[in-house]
């Protein structure tokens, strides 16, 4: 399988190169040159996320060397457990966060490392991975590769902009993790990362590579927990799953929306942003029109321009077709508060901010005499925003140990300014 730019201007490469890659030379996204079809009877005998995962993936990592890793990849990276919990009549939560950052971001970033560990070998130069992160992002990174021979990790974040856990998160890790606090903000921080990745010399002197949301090895194993859900939502019920998530950059459910193409038991699929709504205008009919993003209390979904979208238009090149084929509806502040407060009452369990947009759009088609069987992607543990939660519900939220583990170690960040001429500098001192 080879992958193509979304730009059409870039040489196709092989899945390794790609993913070592990141983003491709003329700007555009890599996707499969076609998109491969399985069918349910394929996944028989798969029942964990590792091997529903090794099943699913086996076409695209066809022809490279990695194939023959493939196995072990998943076995490694995909450990985590992604359970579908009931917690209403018809209505589940796909919980995503039971990584070592509990953020759904553990999967992409764990299956990132570990493919680029395999390709890379023990002897390579050692490589430099530079993020930018808006919270969870970067800690999922961080903790992938965190100690992984031949990497070093840079994560640059915007100051005082992230939950005060988050960044205790990203300095909590040390060794050949990095993490800087920018002063500015989250659009700052990318227009660095980008800036570093273009600097040919740069690269020539520091091999350097990225690991954000258009990363195919975020992706590729972001489809699998959405197999096995429907999957076993199929075997256990005999219905397609219908699945809503909170979205921002659209790299999340852009894995649900091609596991769907390749023909897993998925029904619809419903977007829910926060109160950045250029999904939800596209969908309703107005112009594709990003825009400068506003912040909200979903701040990893505080997105004005989703940058996976270029995929969305690679998949249904008829503009129709793909106004069609999706719902996307935007969530404002007063409802995620709204939601969190009633949570534990109404469905006997806390959900994160960005959890709480695509509950509440499930809400709302619930209200319309919607029926049906609907999964809701739990992105985040309600643990990481305790500082949003706990004043809605004038309670502690309760800690899971591997987020404690790393909260309970010492943290630090370097300050930097939002100057590029600074990080090149700082970059060529680690
Ligand atoms: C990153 C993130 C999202 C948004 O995911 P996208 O892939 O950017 O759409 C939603 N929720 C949480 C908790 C996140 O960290």
């Amino acid at each position: 399988m080879n992958y193509l730019s979304t730009r059409g201007a870039a040489p196709p490469l092989g899945l390794g190169a790609a993913l070592e890659a990141g983003l491709a030379t003329d700007g555009g996204l890599y996707v499969p040159e076609r998109v491969p079809r399985l069918r349910e009877e394929d996944f028989d005998g798969c029942a964990t996320l590792a091997t529903v995962a090794a099943r699913l993936l086996r076409p695209f990592f066809a022809g490279d060397a990695l194939a023959a890793e493939l196995d072990a990849i998943c076995a490694e990276a995909l450990d985590p457990p992604a359970p579908l919990r009931a917690i209403a009549a018809h209505t589940w939560l796909l919980e995503l966060f039971h990584g070592p950052t509990a953020a759904f971001k553990d999967f992409g970033a764990r299956f990132l490392a570990a493919s680029l560990a395999r390709r890379r070998g023990a002897d390579a130069a050692p490589l430099t991975v530079l993020v930018a992160t808006s919270g969870d992002t970067g800690a999922a990174v961080a903790a992938a590769f965190h100690r992984r021979r031949g990497f070093r990790v840079v994560i640059l974040y915007p100051d005082g902009r992230v939950s005060p856990r988050q960044a205790h998160q990203l300095g909590c890790f040390g060794d050949n993790v990095h993490a800087l606090r920018v002063a500015g903000s989250f659009d700052d921080c990318q227009a660095l990362v980008k800036r570093a990745l273009a600097d040919a010399d740069l690269k020539a002197a520091l091999p350097l590579t990225s690991a954000n949301s258009i990363s195919l090895g975020r992706l590729l194993p972001q489809m699998s927990y959405y197999a096995l859900a429907a999957l076993a939502h199929r075997r256990a019920q005999g219905t397609k799953l219908d699945i809503a998530i909170p979205t921002g950059n659209l790299g999340n459910a852009l894995a649900c929306i091609l596991a769907r193409a390749i023909g897993l038991p998925i029904g619809e699929i419903a977007l829910a942003t926060n109160a950045n709504r250029v999904l939800p205008d596209f969908f309703a009919g107005g112009e594709y029109a990003p825009r400068a993003s506003v912040s909200t209390l979903a701040n990893a979904m505080d997105v004005g321009a989703p940058s996976n979208f270029e995929r969305l238009r690679w998949l249904y090149p008829d503009e129709a077709a793909l106004r069609g084929a999706f719902r996307s509806e935007a969530v404002d502040d007063e409802e995620i508060r709204e939601v969190i407060r009633r949570s534990r009452e109404r469905y006997g369990t806390l959900v994160c901010p960005h959890t709480a947009t695509a509950l509440r759009l499930l809400e709302r088609l619930r209200a319309r005499g919607d029926s049906r069987d609907w999964a809701v992607a739990a992105t985040a543990h309600p643990a990481k925003f305790d500082e949003v939660i706990e004043p809605l519900i004038g309670a502690e939220v309760e800690v899971p140990p591997a987020l404690a583990a790393l909260l309970r170690r010492p943290s630090r960040s370097e300050p930097l300014a939002a100057d590029y001429a600074a990080l090149r500098e700082r970059l060529m001192a680690i």
